[in-house]
């Protein structure tokens, strides 16, 4: 008996999905709940090949819904990618794990997906700006792409191919109460059961040649599930699907200090600024090759090899700003 014989026994999946599950190039785009949970199923299924994508590390706070990840890893503040890719081969040896250790922008995301050319793209993004970027980039190189996204108890999965609507003609605008995701929280529940949802399109793909065009919703505290047909949502004249004007992904320029969730403040440093000596007032709690945790005053500092560098617990822009600037032995402006 093969190791896949469950799946296999099931009528409409067969031998036939099971060898197009292993041909597959899955992409998974944010390696969180949502895309730690779609890849373990993936690579437990025999997927051919699982490209990984994501720019964070590990953190405590993340292992009561990311199933990927264990304490070591937050202890480590090992790359999610890198983590997730020693727990996916523990799972299955045969399938071939690719991890990108990198944010995904407007700058990056064409390049890579046209290197690489998979079958397609799933999401398992926390941020709504990043999803139109990945609907525009889909839609440009035409590869199909799941989106897939939790907020507190609720989510919602539907399939994008050129045959039917893109997300901006399902949603126009970002939905802007959804992106505060420290005010709605998660329950760990509605996340796995996306990942579900998510993985459920990619086996009706394979079992019927196409998506099934709909779109699932559900609420777990309401007990809800509904699935309604999101084929009239293509809009005739979409900018992105229709007109293919690709705003976001023409728009190069990253904003150089951005506030993220959780009241946490980003600046982005030169890359260089990663082997930069550090000044003598500040503590160092973690120094590995991919990321640097410091503590001054109030405030805990993370840098990571890109220039990237977040500054929490500090009360508003002008302390962050502050903090961030007695950072380094030789100040720069921030
Ligand atoms: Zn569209």
């Amino acid at each position: 008996m093969t190791r896949y014989h469950r799946q296999i026994r099931f009528p409409h999946f067969g031998e036939q999905s099971q060898r197009q599950l292993q041909q597959l190039h899955v992409f998974v785009i944010g390696v969180g709940a949502l895309g730690s949970g779609i890849a373990e199923q993936l690579v437990r299924s025999g997927v051919g090949k699982l490209t990984i994508v994501d720019k964070d590390v590990v953190h405590l706070s993340n292992l009561h819904r990311q199933s990927g990840y264990v304490e070591a890893d937050a202890e480590a503040m090992k790359p999610k990618v890198f983590a997730l890719k020693e727990r996916l081969a523990m799972m299955n040896h045969e399938v071939t794990i690719e991890p990108l250790y990198e944010e995904v922008t407007a700058r990056n995301i064409e390049g890579i997906l046209e290197e690489l050319q998979p079958d397609i793209v799933l999401d398992g993004l926390d941020r709504f700006e990043t999803r139109y970027l990945v609907n525009e980039a889909t839609r440009k190189l035409d590869i199909p792409y799941i989106y897939g996204a939790v907020v507190g108890s609720q989510l919602s999965v539907f399939p994008i191919s050129h045959d039917g609507p893109c997300l901006h003609c399902v949603m126009p605008d970002v939905p802007e109460t959804m992106e505060s995701c420290d005010l709605n929280g998660v329950l760990p529940p509605a996340v796995h059961l996306a990942s579900s949802f998510v993985v459920a399109e990619v086996f009706y793909y394979l079992m019927h040649g196409d998506f099934s065009y709909q779109m699932t919703t559900s609420d777990i505290h309401q007990g809800k599930v509904k699935k309604i047909s999101i084929q009239s949502l293509k809009e005739a004249d979409c900018p992105v699907c229709a007109q293919h004007q690709f705003m976001r992904l023409q728009n190069k320029q990253l904003k150089s200090t951005q506030l993220l969730c959780g009241g946490v403040f980003q600046f982005r440093l030169a890359p260089e600024q990663f082997e930069a000596a550090i000044s003598k007032e500040v503590a160092i709690l973690i120094d590995n090759p991919f990321v640097k945790r410091f503590r001054l005053e109030a405030c805990d500092m993370t840098l990571y090899q890109d220039g990237r560098l977040l500054v929490y617990g500090a009360e508003d822009i002008h302390t962050a700003q502050s903090v961030a600037r007695q950072l380094f032995e030789h100040p720069i402006p921030i």
